[in-house]
């Protein structure tokens, strides 16, 4: 028989239960047994909801107080030595290991200062994990035993799940050395992990289960010879173990084309991979799989909101049973559900016609049962036909066109795309203009969102405060954060985006062709979700979105403030984009609504404008090639799109956050000013990498993730480090992203300490 599959679900809860409990417990103001049993009741209702929905194979261990890879770290005891050393339980270890912690001494306790540990995109997605980190003296051991705890929690309801973990190969690629052990390669701990799986396997085993799932989503990407090779003594080791549960091994997000050698003939139970990135490996795949394999068919994707196409779906899942039988095929969703919104009838606003062409994760569990009921010859007749319905109603639907939007996309050339003078020249206009100092110092954008704003914005929403009297408290945001930095002593302001819950989001509202909803959360990293637009037809801007907050902020002030916008390529990476029309396309109408915003802004005055692109890397294509060439030049170029319009002496910045950024690929953005972050990049290679590019830099001093205050001797160390390496004349200060999520007094610390740094170096040049 045919089986249905889920390779994870979101672990937020239907409201955010999780986020609101561990945030509260951070604060001192819950327990953690109160945190503890959130947690647990999110679980429940999550296996609950699946067991319900019919699906056969149900996850466990895909739950997370913070992040299943930082999880896993403290599994294995890959925990560097600064975190161990104050006796913290194990989930404040884990707490502190993502964030960071700072606490002073009190009469029973010693002062804690440990900053956070790296944190880094999720493949091409917008979620971020916490990075394993090596080291000389990483001991392999178990730290408790989560992944058999959760195993039991739901065996004890009468659910058999099938435990899911991060295989030993990317478990170990995605990590990296410490710093103090530069030269170790993760990889070659290989032969000494693997025991450890081995015990844990043998754990869950003893506990009833009889199945697990491995993920090793690196091969998805380009891997050199020795990490293909790692794949298979890794599984050729644990799948020979005697006794173990069946080991399906999962990949997502894109091809294994290149690495299917590895996966052949591995004495494992079975495959998973995900057509709907990669359809085109489906034929080959079909090869591979052996007599007493299974083959996972990943065919409702875990990465968006468009309904399902049921016809197409059962045919590929048909082809797979017609040729491997009915029972060595699953069907199941593309990769885990964690990147999409829990539950579309969380929406009561959404207009019914758009409605109709979403799944959000509870509706994509139940679409995986309906495929494998139809493939299974069930009668899914009345689901079949209302899925072909939607599926023509939104394919024929008037919303996605607009005609001058495609001829304007269509007029876009190089002209369009290019600024009137070359950076060298912009910058002596611009030094005209505002005569910055060495060191310029300056922030990513957003102040703390403190409650205050919360609830002024809810109540605007709710319409319990007019538009007047929410514009008047906007401004009185932007005031005081104005006069905040003028006593601080920042050189270039900004006005704080108060007026924004979400970069993306904010947008989104105001550009035509975008829909959005209220409960569409999804996680990004930790406690921090966020609610990605929709976008469903062609984009444009019917009026301008940012000028009056910008034009407030910098009337108040002689100092330059910069203008804040959302890049292109951002906007669309974290919006759910449509599938119906191909992504440049859409990054070039929102490139287009953001040139005329641009314009704009300057024609009101403002001299200095900020494009914030912190998703350019993490669309880049997992893999080399042209793929990945013609998206560097059309992600480029979509952000020239929206900042060529201007003059030479307005300056323009840019700014990237969040991963392994090669200078190269900002290089064509030939932004005049980027930010980028840093503070937690000690390796002097990558530093060495920015010397060579052309245009201004600030390499982000301190970590925004954590509430860690850094004094002015640790600035002045940092700054005196990247010295060593990079020029003092093209040297910004800045953290290393916006500080929205920080509390006043750290922000005032911080950055009091920041710019003292700054000056510092100032009178030494
Ligand atoms: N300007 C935005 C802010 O400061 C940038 C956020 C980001 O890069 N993620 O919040
Ligand atoms: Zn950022």
């Amino acid at each position: 028989m045919v089986q249905s599959a889920v390779l994870g679900f979101p672990r937020i809860g239907p409201n955010r239960e999780l986020k609101k409990i561990t945030e509260s417990y951070w604060k001192g103001k819950a327990s953690v047994d109160e945190l503890l049993k959130v947690g647990k009741d999110i679980r429940v209702a999550n296996w609950k909801l699946q067991k319900e929905a019919g699906v056969d194979i149900i996850p466990s261990n895909d739950f997370s107080y913070y992040d299943q890879v930082l999880d896993l770290s403290l599994l294995f005891n890959v925990v560097p030595e600064r975190y161990t050393k104050y006796d913290l339980p194990l989930l404040d270890i884990m707490f502190a290991m993502g964030r960071g912690l700072q606490r002073k001494a009190t009469e029973t306790s010693k002062a804690i200062d440990v900053t956070a540990l790296e944190m880094v995109k999720w493949f091409d997605s917008n979620y971020h994990y916490v990075r394993p980190t090596f080291s000389h003296s990483t001991e392999f051991k178990l730290n408790g035993q989560k992944p058999v705890d959760e195993f039991l929690e739901a065996k004890e309801l009468g659910i058999q799940t099938r435990p899911v973990l991060l295989g030993p190969v990317s478990f170990l690629l995605l990590g990296k050395a410490d710093k103090g052990s530069l030269d170790l390669e993760p990889l070659s701990l290989l032969d000494k992990l693997l025991p450890l799986y081995k015990e844990l396997l043998t754990k869950l085993q003893v506990a009833g289960a009889t199945e697990v799932q491995l993920d090793e989503p690196v091969l998805v990407l380009d891997l050199e010879k020795s990490a293909q090779s790692a794949i298979r003594k890794a599984y050729e080791y644990l799948g020979k173990q005697p006794g173990l549960p069946r080991i399906t091994l999962a990949t997502y997000f894109g091809t294994t084309l290149p690495n299917l050698d590895s996966l052949k003939k591995l004495p494992i139970g079975g495959l998973h991979f995900d057509f709907v990135r990669a359809p085109e490996q489906f034929d080959k795949v079909l090869n591979i799989i052996e007599k007493d394999q299974v083959l996972s068919v990943g065919i409702v994707d875990g990465r968006n909101i468009w309904k399902n196409n049921f016809a197409k779906s059962s045919e590929l899942v048909g082809k797979a049973v017609s040729k491997l039988g009915s029972d060595r095929v699953v069907v199941a969703t593309s990769s885990s559900l964690l990147h999409t919104p829990v539950d579309l009838e969380n929406e009561p606003k959404l207009d019914p016609e758009i409605k109709d062409w979403f799944s959000f994760a509870t509706q994509k569990v139940k679409e995986v049962v309906i495929i494998r009921k139809n493939v299974a010859g069930e009668d899914v007749k009345a689901e079949l036909e209302a899925n072909a319905k939607s599926v023509a109603s939104r394919a024929a639907s008037k919303r996605t066109n607009d005609e001058a939007v495609q001829k304007r996309v269509a007029s876009i050339n190089e002209k369009l795309s290019t600024r009137s003078a070359p950076f060298a020249q912009r910058l002596a206009e611009q030094k005209k203009v505002f005569d910055f100092p060495l060191f310029p110092t300056t922030t990513i954008g957003s102040f703390p969102q403190t409650k205050d704003i919360r609830i002024n914005r809810n109540k605007f929403v709710k319409g319990t405060i007019s538009a007047e009297e929410y514009e008047k408290f906007i401004n009185s945001e932007i005031e005081s954060v104005i006069r905040f930095q003028e006593e601080v002593g920042l050189d270039f302001l900004v006005h704080g985006e108060p007026e924004r819950n979400d970069m993306v989001q904010y947008f989104g509202e105001k550009i035509q062709g975008y829909t959005f909803t209220i409960n569409g959360w999804v996680q990004s990293y930790g406690s921090r979700y966020v609610r990605p637009p929709i976008i469903v037809g062609d984009l444009s801007r019917p009026e301008a979105m940012s000028v009056k907050e910008s034009v407030y902020a910098q009337s108040i002030t002689t100092k330059p403030v910069k203008g804040m916008l959302t890049g292109p390529v951002t906007c669309l990476r974290w919006s759910f984009p449509r599938d119906d029309v191909d992504q440049k396309t859409q990054a070039m109408q929102l490139a287009l609504a953001l040139r005329d915003e641009v314009n704009d802004l300057e024609a009101a005055g403002i001299k200095v404008i900020q494009v914030d692109e912190p998703a350019i890397r993490e669309g880049l294509p997992l893999r080399a090639g042209d793929e990945r060439s013609a998206y560097l030049r059309w992600a480029a170029q979509a952000f020239r799109v929206a900042t060529s319009g201007v003059q030479s002496k307005t300056q323009i910045h840019s700014h990237f956050c969040y991963s392994d950024l090669d200078p190269s690929h900002i290089k064509a953005l030939d932004a005049d000013v980027v930010s980028i972050e840093f503070s937690k990049k000690d390796d002097p290679n990558y530093i060495a990498e920015f010397k060579e590019y052309p245009n201004h830099i600030g390499l982000g001093l301190f970590d925004i993730h954590s509430p860690r205050v850094p004094s002015k001797e640790e600035f002045i160390s940092k700054i005196e480090n990247i010295l060593k390496s990079y020029p003092a004349d093209k040297f910004w200060v800045n953290p290393d992203c916006g500080l929205k999520t920080r509390e006043w007094d750290e922000t005032r610390a911080s950055l009091t300490n920041m710019v003292a740094a700054a000056k510092h170096f100032r009178e030494q040049y």
